[in-house]
């Protein structure tokens, strides 16, 4: 079970974000600290930690964060070019233990990445 994260506040509009997209099983708002033009989180309104700690259980709800990030970028602007990374574990450079999924675009995305 994830622990109560500010992306959980954010799904309850607890505190302000901006969001861009919503439905029943997911929310994506912009990145507080956008690293490219285009920064939208993609999140579960279930509280997933990480990649790495989702279940079977959980494939449909996975695969529809996948959708959601694909309607983001076109309705940004970038369908044609975005990046949708999510980092799992500190180690990796997770900072919010809720999974979400980054939505890039809006610049030149070199490879491999840092
Ligand atoms: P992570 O480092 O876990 O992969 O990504 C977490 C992201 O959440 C970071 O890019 C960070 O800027 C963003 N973030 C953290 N707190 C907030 C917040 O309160 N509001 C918004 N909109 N983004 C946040």
């Amino acid at each position: 079970m994830a622990e109560e994260t500010i992306f959980a506040k954010i799904i309850r509009k607890e505190i302000p974000a901006d969001i861009v997209y919503e439905d029943d099983r997911a929310l994506a708002f912009r990145d507080i600290s956008p690293q490219a033009p285009v920064h939208v989180l993609v999140i579960p309104k279930e509280p997933i930690v990480s990649v790495g700690e989702a279940t079977e259980d959980q494939v449909g709800v996975l695969g529809h964060l996948m959708l959601v990030a694909q309607k983001v970028a076109r309705a940004e602007g970038v369908g044609d070019a975005f990046r949708v990374v999510a980092n799992s574990g500190a180690g990796a450079g997770q900072s919010v233990f809720h999974l979400h999924l980054h939505v890039l675009g809006g610049r030149p995305l070199d490879w491999p990445p840092g």
